[in-house]
């Protein structure tokens, strides 16, 4: 059975988050990676594992599925407490879900076992994999994890240790990761030399952290410490933590829809607060785009914040005006464009009483096709909205993404059909309006690092894949 979120035929899709845990207080490593787990939930759903190191031998646990139907308490129960924990949820860009692809992937290598979780796509992912299978490589899925993990048992043959073996990977992969992984008795986190994918270090008592979000910090009750660097590795064994930086130098680029949308608003990336971006948002999306109206509200959930600042910005009343229903967040079943509305409807109800006879300025963080668009605008009018303008706090789409948010092929995405008239005609608002490359820009004002918005402008600071992996193999899902 496929499942399906109705939503992610309609919204770009991050592939992962990591988590890795160094236990120095003989603390319950099982619960908190699966209290991790939970906290980056909003970052993949189609599947969760926690792999525990113990004297050395991993534990694993790990399925197709959400952190609560994955784990039970007999399933986390038969993990045992260690030294080292490591954690993954996983979204995949692919119409099939490979169950040999959840991760954390173990493999065994030279040195004993080699656990790792990644978050990103490599661009050279097709020469690698197709090199090592030309050396007689078997591989068990389409994983990238699975050719970084690879790749670092074949660079350890070359090297004296873990630590040059990782860095000798790195120089060597091209694109976006994030990666938590453990050599049997060191955790270590890595980050691509551009930062595409954040990564954080933080601690809990005396245990250390690593975490793709800060979020999942404050879940655990940890504390931040600083945010992995582009480029760095971060290795924590018995004698503490110990930073390396590989020798590849390039154009720093974190995605800027991290604040936009996939991040966690209680996140803090790279010196940037998600929740004060998203408002920043909506603030210059005001000042862009002002309209006359009686009330501002936003998509649950990420246009949320960005309504709040538009609100702010223009003195507008803000009013919540969807309720979401939080038990309906997947379904099984096909995604038509009557299917999404009706499943649209299940997950949102409109409150008649806020918007019936209003003018309503309606936030949302993205358009990829329009249909939701479209059903939301016609939702707020079947409630009796006056007018029904709508704010978009980012960009236009009008580039793929490469490097590990899952969007459409350019043509198939609807600023490349549609001008931004057309489309309002397409989706039924009175108005339509996009914030600026220049106003996203400046939401990440303050950001530690340099920025990615290669989507919305075509310019990327990676290289762009040159080759496309083909898996004759893979089973598609009906
Ligand atoms: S191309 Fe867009 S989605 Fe991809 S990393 Fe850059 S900003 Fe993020």
């Amino acid at each position: 059975m496929k499942y399906i979120d109705i939503y992610k035929h309609d919204k770009p899709n991050d592939e992962c988050g990591v988590f890795g845990f160094y236990n120095n207080d003989n603390a319950d490593v099982v619960s908190i990676a699966h209290d991790a787990l939970y906290g980056l939930q909003h970052r993949g759903q189609e599947s969760a594992g926690i792999t525990i190191i113990k004297d050395g031998e991993p534990f694993t646990h790990k399925d197709l599925g959400i952190v609560s139907n994955v784990f039970s308490d007999k399933s986390l129960k038969k993990l045992p407490n260690g030294k080292i924990a490591l954690a993954h949820v996983r979204y995949t860009s692919h119409d099939y879900l490979e169950r040999a692809a959840t991760q954390p992937l173990v493999m065994r290598f030279i040195e004993g076992t080699l656990a790792l979780a990644n978050n990103g796509s490599i661009t050279n992912f097709a020469e690698i994999r197709n090199e090592l299978e030309r050396g007689g490589a078997i591989f068990q899925s389409n994983s990238h994890a699975e050719v970084i993990g690879y790749t670092i048992a074949t660079k350890r043959i070359e090297c004296d240790n873990i630590e040059d073996a990782v860095l000798r990977t790195m120089e060597y992969l091209k694109g976006a990761y994030s990666m938590v992984l453990s050599s049997p008795d060191k955790l270590i986190g890595a980050r691509d030399p551009h930062g595409f994918k954040p990564l954080c270090i933080g601690s809990l008592g005396k245990s250390y952290v690593i975490s793709s979000e800060s979020c999942v910090l404050d879940s655990i009750g940890g504390k931040f410490i600083r945010d992995v660097e582009p480029g760095e590795m971060i290795v924590i064994d018995e004698s503490g933590i110990h930073s390396y930086h590989c020798n590849k130098k390039k154009t720093t680029s974190l995605c800027l829809f991290e604040y936009v949308y996939v991040a966690r608003p209680d996140s803090v990336i790279d010196g940037v607060s998600v929740n004060q971006a998203r408002k920043k948002a909506g603030e210059i999306l005001f000042r862009e785009n002002p309209v006359d109206a009686d009330l501002v509200c936003g998509v649950p959930d990420s246009g949320l914040r960005a309504a709040q600042g538009y609100a702010k910005a223009s003195g507008i009343p803000y009013s919540a005006a969807f309720i979401k229903n939080k038990y309906i967040g997947r379904t099984a079943d096909g995604v038509g464009n009557n299917k999404t509305a009706k499943l649209l409807k299940m997950r949102l109800n409109v409150l008649r009483d806020v918007v019936k006879d209003k003018r309503v300025v309606i936030i949302d963080d993205s358009i990829i096709h329009g249909n939701t668009s479209a059903h939301i605008v016609r939702m707020l009018r079947e409630a009796g909205a006056k007018e029904v303008h709508m704010r978009i706090s980012s960009p236009e789409f009008v580039r793929s993404c490469y490097f590990g948010i899952d969007l459409p092929k350019e043509e198939e995405l609807i600023s490349n059909k549609l001008s931004v008239e057309e489309l309002r005609q397409k989706i039924g608002a009175d108005s339509l309006s996009f914030l600026s490359v220049e106003g996203l820009r400046s939401i990440a004002e303050g950001c530690n690092i340099g920025l990615c918005d290669g989507c919305f402008t075509g310019v990327y600071h990676a290289d762009e894949p040159t080759e496309i992996y083909e898996d004759k193999f893979a089973v598609k899902l009906k």
